[in-house]
Parts: structure tokens; sequence; C-alpha cells
């Protein structure tokens, strides 16, 4: 007998007639002998409407309200989730993440899982119960609700797997695996069969939102065996494992990108020691994360100093980046929030040189303009116009040919 982790996002539970879809395939499972743990996500379009309403009321919300508040939307579906259970005929118990006692940091909407206590569910397993639990929330040390950042149900589904070693994490949600890029973007994109660790942890953190970044972290860190399939098909997936030498090796593996981006620019700043610290200080401190960073020198001692930072940050950072420019004696701050980041990921990148620059040639015969270049071992990413952002993810898929690998849509 084996032990699964189920995990359904929105869209799989988005409806009553869906959560039915989801209890099937949950009791066929359950049918074939083993068992079960099913992780759900707010019913689709939920949380936004959430988050929606507590803006309504306060612009930046109360974080340890706004938890309160979150957590509801998976509350509803694990119990409507057990109904459907009862209902075909298989004893199932719905969990809070506070009741099954995932402890969590208390970095409120944003916190870290710190331990999982096992006992009540092992229990309920022996039983002969399937258990249904609460995504994206855990109780901090002092009893508070917290959440777990948004697509933070995956992380539930895997931490839940490694806390109770189960045999496989089962990520189901609307597409039936993990693609070379969004099939939403382009419809030429494949199902990769497999995809390391490393390369899914760059594609999530560089806005690939199939699977949320802290999931594949704690998968790669507690050896979780992990798999992206269909809800609504049947089909093997993408399974994400550690790279193994028979494993056939794609130069580029996937195309990542990330709409949220926006940059800022402090023009004529005196070239001097301590200036990047300067600049960037204030921003730390409000708690905006800095993301790609470019200096240039002048002829007249004077830089540019150019960053990204989160589109919903950069209003506030431009506010802050006025006041450093008066302080600094800079000449001016100018920004920009109509940009995208889009990046080639493959852990080929590292035994082939010349990838850049068929990408910047690629880029550039369809008069696309680069406007940030930042580069590591695995990753090349151009941030350009986000009126070209469809354009610069086909054209690069053509490029790399990545319609030849894996299977087709
Ligand atoms: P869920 O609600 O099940 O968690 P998400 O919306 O978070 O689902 O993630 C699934 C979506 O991720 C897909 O519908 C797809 O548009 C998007 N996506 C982005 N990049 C990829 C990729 N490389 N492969 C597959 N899906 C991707
Ligand atoms: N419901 C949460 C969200 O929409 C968590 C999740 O779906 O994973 O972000
Ligand atoms: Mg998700």
């Amino acid at each position: 007998m084996a032990l699964y982790v189920h995990k359904y996002g929105g869209t799989s539970v988005g409806t009553v007639d869906r959560i039915r879809n989801v209890a099937a395939k949950v009791g066929r499972a359950r049918e074939r002998g083993d068992d079960i743990i099913v992780v759900v996500s707010a019913m689709s379009g939920e949380t936004n409407r959430l988050v929606a309403l507590a803006r309504e009321i306060q612009e930046q919300p109360n974080a340890r309200e706004m938890d309160v508040l979150l957590s509801t939307g998976e509350q509803v579906t694990i119990a409507l989730l057990c109904m459907a259970l009862e209902q075909y005929g298989y004893p199932a118990c719905s969990y809070t993440g506070g009741q099954v006692r995932i402890l969590t940091d208390d970095a409120h909407t944003k916190a870290r899982i710190v331990d999982i206590d096992t006992n009540r569910i092992r229990r309920d397993l022996a039983d002969g119960k399937i258990i249904v639990v609460a995504g994206f929330q855990g109780v901090s040390e002092a009893g508070h609700i917290t959440t777990l950042g948004r697509g933070g149900s995956d992380t539930t589904a895997v931490a839940l797997a490694g806390a109770l070693k189960a045999d496989e994490c089962h990520i189901y949600t609307d597409v039936d695996g993990v693609y070379t890029t969004d099939p939403r973007v382009e419809p030429k994109a494949k199902r990769l069969q497999r995809v390391t660790f490393e390369e899914m942890l760059e594609m999530a953190s560089l806005g690939s939102k199939v699977l949320q970044i802290r999931a594949v972290e704690f998968a790669g860190k507690y050896n979780v065996p992990l798999r992206v399939l269909s809800t609504f098909g049947e089909g093997e997936g993408t399974l994400i494992s550690f790279e193994d030498t028979e494993m056939e090796r794609a130069l580029i593996s996937g195309i990542a990108f990330n709409r949220d981006e926006a940059k800022l620019t402090v023009e004529g700043v005196p070239d001097r020691p301590g200036v990047a610290s300067r600049i960037v200080g204030p921003i730390a401190e409000a708690n905006i994360e800095v993301d790609m960073i470019i200096q240039n020198i002048a002829e007249d001692a004077t830089t540019d100093f150019t960053f990204t930072v989160h589109r919903n940050d950069y209003a506030r950072a431009l506010q802050i980046l006025q006041q450093t420019c008066a302080e600094l004696g800079a000449r001016k701050v100018t920004g920009d929030d109509a940009i995208v980041k889009v990046s080639l990921v493959g852990v080929g990148m590292r035994s082939h040189a010349g990838i850049a620059s068929t990408m910047f040639r690629s880029l550039a015969d369809e008069g696309i303009n680069i406007r940030m270049i930042s580069t590591s071992e695995i990753k090349i990413s151009v941030v350009v116009d986000e009126k070209y952002l469809e354009l610069a993810v086909r054209t690069l898929h053509d490029a790399f040919e990545l319609d030849q690998i894996g299977e087709s849509a």
C-alpha cells in the first residue's frame, strides 16, 4: 500500500461539479488500495475576491486579519470535498492548517512552514479515512492563523508529503504537466516528461506560476518525488526529479516570463563609494525586493543606476527614490512599469556557448529592444517592453526549436 498526497488547484475545484469530479478521482485512487491525503485550494477566483474586499476597506490591509480572511477560501473547499467523498461512500475528514498543526513562523501573508504534526493524520489514515487538508495556511506558535503566500497550496502538499514520507506528491491542475513555456502564450509549447529540480526552481522564480517556488525548494531539499498532472484527464504528467546521467539533455528546457516587473533609474548619480547602498538601502528598508541591478559608468564621473522591483511596489519605490535623488544630488529619477522579464532556462546551458548570442539575435530580428540583461549558470533573462511579451516568447520558442522536445500539447 502506497501513500499519495494529491493537491487540486482552484480551477480544479471551481464548481460543485468539479469538486464531485475530484471526489471521484480521489475515490478511484483509494480503490486501488492506497492511502490518500488531499490538499485543496480555494475555489477559483475566491482568494482574489477576498483580497479585493479587504482592499475596499484598507489599502494596505492588516496582515494578521488578512490571513484570517484569506484562509476561509480553502476552508470552504475542504468541507465541500469531504461531503462529496462521503456521498460517494468514502469516509473522509477535513482539517484546516491549524487543526493539523501545520506550524509556521509569524510572517503573516508569506509565512514559512516550520513543522508539521502528523499524529492526527496518521491516526485517521489508520482508521481508513481519506484526509482532506486546507492548503495555503498554518498556525503560528502564538496560535494566529497564517498563510503561505499566493499559490501556497502547492507548498502545503509538498510539505505534508515530506513530513509523512509519501511515495509521491501529485499536483493536479488545469494543464497536464510542465510545458516548455506557458501554453496559454505559446500554443506550440510541449509537455516535458521530466524536468530537474534546479530547472523547475529557476522557472518558478522567474515567473512560471505552475508551481509555487517554495514547493519546489521543499521538494528538492526533502527529496519528495513530485509530479504535475491534469485534473481533467489521464496521463503521466511531468516528473520533477534530480538530474541523472540517463536523462536526455535538452539545451534549453523552458521559457519563463514575469509580467509583474517595473524598472527604476536614478540618472546622474555622483560616482563614489557607497552610492549603491545609499540607493538600495531605503528600498530594502521599505521591504521592497530588488531584482535585476545595472550600473553604468559615464564619462563625467556620474553614473546611472537601474533596478527592477515588483510592479505592486513601483509607486512606493519611485517615491523613495525621489527623496534619495535629492539627498545624493543626482540628476533625476525615471521609471517604467510597462516592462516584462523573459528568461531562457536549461541546465544544458552550462556546457554550451552561444545561447546568449542566438537569443539576442532572434529578438533583434523581430525588432525587440532589450532593456536589461542578467545571466546565471542555467538562465538568461532579458527585460523588454510589455507589448513584446508574446512575440518574444514565441520567437525564442522557435529559435531554440522547443517544439521539437517533450510531447505535443
Ligand atoms: P492551480 O490553480 O491548479 O494551482 P495555476 O494557475 O497556479 O493552477 O497553475 C497552472 C497554470 O500555470 C496553467 O494554467 C498555465 O497557464 C500556467 N503556466 C505557466 N507556465 C507554465 C508552464 N511552463 N507549464 C505549464 N503551465 C504553465
Ligand atoms: N488560494 C490561494 C491562492 O489563490 C492558494 C493557492 O491556490 O495555492 O493563491
Ligand atoms: Mg497554483
